[in-house]
């Protein structure tokens, strides 16, 4: 007898379910995108456990009459056939006419529901895929749809899902691009109990950002409005001490649809270059209205790539676009008001107040990119020389298809391991004996010992002996933390607050005391000793970098990982140093017998043997 038969429908069920929503956050995308189609105007969204046991989706819109609900379920059923030419809707795969029968197919499902004809509403009850309930029920017009136990069939499902907070984080970015995308809807999201934010649905931008980062960090975000090349582009940006540390936060809407593209972050970010320190990333949501024939969409379950087919043209577009609204502020509001780089580095010269910023576009686009160097761009001729953040994505002046080029860290590169290794042969065994010529660039300290020269970082080895410092106080006990005479208020998102507030005790044994001020703020009342005020506020918005970088800490390496932070902030890169204090720094380094690289992995020294010299100068043959 054959071996092969039909999978039961059950089975297809599952499967297909798991294409569909492979997590909560996608059931919700497609219970939202639904709650869209019927023409609501207020959607809730509430979870509990990252939506594992518990999803609600209610909304406000025409509800599903009681001829429809079975079909509802029925697998390719949908009402929205006739919509098809709508090449954008189709290219989301929001009508597929699975996504109720497969959500149902692995979870309890309960859906209440009425339309406005109707006095009373249904309660549908669905177990496994199975309608097993159907009873009149009193409700509002509209939909809720409640999802129990999501995957309890499917246990290996189950098992790939995160840790509920991961679960909840994924729903968080998709709320907020939701919110984004369409700010005349009223969203509301509730988390655990807590209600997370409520959008006014007021069609504005602005209020929707508001919702998301608080009234004091869109205080300093900068409008754009501009056309070019076919593209409408409104929105704002964010630069300065609203720069995140990774690009999660530039978003777009194109046509309205949350879309990702390299061509875009590239433009933003090059626009924001001169503003927005190496490394970090400039904060966006720009609103992007473009004929769709001119795109591709690239349809991925979770997300949705766009390709232009004129890819120069929006990147000019853009790129100018953003460049207009940062300089229409600078030039016009505050020229000298920018706090942009960190105290220790020189900012750019600000354009003279009232000289009126009308460069033609194209202008504005050359003088940035063609003119300066990427680093001359960050740091200008009269700052003193300072190395390039370790492990910073280099970001190239011009778009480029290929991906930029990564100076890695930990762990470090084979050639920064071999040099480290070898060095740390010399390291310990180093006697004091030897000579100083001085820094090379303000950074590199050339020292001759024995037959080699040493090229020693200053700023790593600062670096190396403050946080071996710190750590030794530390595990004494000692809670290096000073009082601010004025706590320092920051604005936040929601998920960075409860980051910090979860991360408090960890916190607070560096010296750190953060709390939570109203609903999109933190108050900042004690920071390390090693740290000055003044880099209070960038030590704030890289902790909390580091702290979403972290998977699952220890409670040790969370607080290694915030020492380490806290020592980057304190330390003297490209600063001219005495030539005592360049001896005390060599010689601290060798009475210590340090580890030979810097906290982050990068070696203290780099050292070249006479021999090798000799070689290059073709004294010697081999
Ligand atoms: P699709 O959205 O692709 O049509 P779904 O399985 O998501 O497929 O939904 C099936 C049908 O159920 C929809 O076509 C719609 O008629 C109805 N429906 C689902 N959710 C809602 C809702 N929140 N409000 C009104 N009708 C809904
Ligand atoms: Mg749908």
């Amino acid at each position: 007898m054959g071996r092969i038969r039909p999978l039961s429908e059950n089975l297809i069920g599952k499967i297909a379910a798991g294409e569909v929503v492979e997590r909560p956050a996608a059931a919700i995308k497609e219970l939202v995108e639904n709650s869209l189609d019927a023409g609501a105007t207020a959607v809730t969204v509430e979870i509990r456990e990252g939506g594992m046991t518990y999803i609600r989706v209610a909304d406000n819109g025409c509800g599903i009459d009681e001829s429809d609900i079975r079909m509802a379920f029925e697998r390719h059923a949908t009402s929205k056939i006739s919509k098809e030419q709508d090449l954008n809707a189709i290219a989301t795969l929001g009508f597929r006419g699975e996504a109720l029968a497969s959500i149902a197919a692995v979870s309890r499902v309960t859906m209440t529901t009425r339309t406005a004809e109707r006095e009373t509403g249904l309660k549908v009850t669905n177990e496994g895929g199975k309608i097993t309930d159907i009873r009149e029920a009193a409700c509002p017009v509209g939909t809720t749809v409640v999802v129990n136990d999501l995957f309890y069939n499917v246990p290996v499902r189950k098992g790939f899902m995160k840790k509920p907070g991961q679960e909840a984080a994924a729903v968080h970015e998709l709320m907020t691009q939701l919110l984004l995308s369409r700010p005349e809807i009223s969203f509301r999201y509730i988390n655990g109990g807590k209600t997370e934010f409520h959008s006014p649905g007021d069609g504005q931008a602005e209020t929707a950002l508001q919702t998301i980062y608080g009234s004091r960090a869109m205080k300093a975000m900068k409008p754009v409005d501009d056309h070019g090349n076919g593209l409408i582009i409104k929105g704002y940006v964010g630069i300065g001490e609203n720069a995140r540390g990774n690009r999660g936060q530039e978003l777009f809407f194109i046509n309205g649809r949350v879309m990702h593209s390299r061509i875009l972050n590239d433009a933003v970010e090059n626009a924001c270059r001169e503003r927005v320190m190496i490394g970090k990333f400039p904060v966006c949501a720009l609103y992007i209205t473009i004929p769709y024939e001119a795109v591709d969409v690239n349809v991925h379950p979770n997300k949705l790539e766009v390709r232009f087919r004129d890819e120069a043209g929006v990147y000019e577009a853009v790129q100018g676009a953003v460049l207009m609204a940062l300089k229409e502020r600078d030039a016009f509001e505050h020229p000298a008001e920018m706090p942009l780089m960190k105290e220790k580095e020189v900012a750019p010269a600000a354009p003279a107040a009232g000289v009126q910023p009308v460069l033609p576009k194209t202008n504005a686009v050359v003088s940035v990119s063609k003119t300066l160097p990427a680093e001359a761009a960050v740091f200008p001729q009269e700052a003193p020389a300072r190395p390039v953040p370790e492990f910073r994505e280099v970001r190239p002046a011009e778009p480029k298809k290929e991906e930029p080029p990564v100076i890695p860290a930990a762990p470090p590169a084979p050639v920064m391991r071999e040099q480290a290794e070898q060095v740390s042969t010399i390291l310990p065994a180093m006697k004091k004996p030897m000579k100083v010529f001085g820094a090379l660039f303000n950074t590199f300290i050339l020292v001759e010992y024995e037959d080699q020269l040493l090229l020693v970082d200053q700023h790593a080895v600062h670096e190396r002996l403050l946080f071996d410092r710190l750590m030794k106080e530390h595990s004494e006990g000692s809670r290096a933390g000073q009082e601010l005479l004025v706590p320092l208020v920051i604005g936040v998102t929601n998920a960075e607050q409860r980051l910090l507030e979860d991360s408090r005790e960890a916190l607070e044994s560096i010296g750190m005391t953060v709390e939570s001020f109203g609903e999109r703020d933190v108050a900042v009342r004690s920071i390390p000793m090693i740290l000055g005020e003044a880099q209070a506020k960038d030590f704030v918005r890289d902790v909390i970098e580091e702290l979403q970088n972290g998977r699952d800490p220890t409670f040790e390496k969370k607080r290694a990982s915030l020492l380490q932070t806290a020592c980057k902030h304190a330390v003297k890169g490209g600063d001219a140093l005495t030539e005592d204090e360049l001896r005390n720094l060599l010689d601290e380094m060798i009475e210590k017998k340090v580890t030979p690289t810097c906290p982050h992995g990068r070696p203290l020294v780099v050292a070249v043997s006479h021999r090798e010299l000799d070689k290059k100068f073709k004294r010697i043959q081999k």
